[in-house]
């Protein structure tokens, strides 16, 4: 029986082998070699636990945050449907909105709906450490 970290460990790296090679055919762990032709950012093969230390931090937080409020997705979507399908950020109209934490999750936020807003993935992705409540702002200004 092999742990946990090993089975992921093992996904992990099939994952990366089989989106280089987009195959669906089962590959043996990659060599130190692999990594780097498929996953340029690894430079050593234990990069790989690095990896799955991050995914598991940030697994361990989405569950405190939950622990302090969820919301489901009908009221995602009610909140989608609020704005329009707008990002609240930008004001752009875009195919999809993400899901923004207004409080980051890191800086104990929750995974309520009063914490939720719609973004692009631009906006979320350079968004930085800024807390603004863009929702509460759209609301009362809405977008002009
Ligand atoms: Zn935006």
């Amino acid at each position: 029986m092999k742990s946990n970290h090993e089975n992921s460990r093992r996904h992990l790296a099939q994952s990366v082998i089989l989106h280089g090679r987009k195959t669906g055919l089962p590959s043996p762990l990659p060599t130190s070699g692999d990594a780097l032709i498929f996953f340029p950012m690894i430079r050593r093969y234990s990069d790989f636990d690095r990896i799955l230390k991050n995914k598991q931090n940030r697994a361990d937080r989405l569950k405190q945050a939950r622990e302090k409020g969820r919301h489901t997705q009908n009221q995602w979507e009610s909140l989608v449907c609020e704005f329009g399908g707008f990002c609240v950020r930008c004001g752009m109209n875009v195919l999809r909105v993400e899901e923004d934490h207004i409080v980051p999750i890191y800086l104990g936020g929750s995974d309520s709906i009063e914490n939720i807003q719609p973004l692009c993935a631009r906006c979320n992705a350079c968004k930085g450490s800024e807390t603004f409540n863009w929702k509460e702002y759209r609301r009362e200004f809405g977008f002009v």
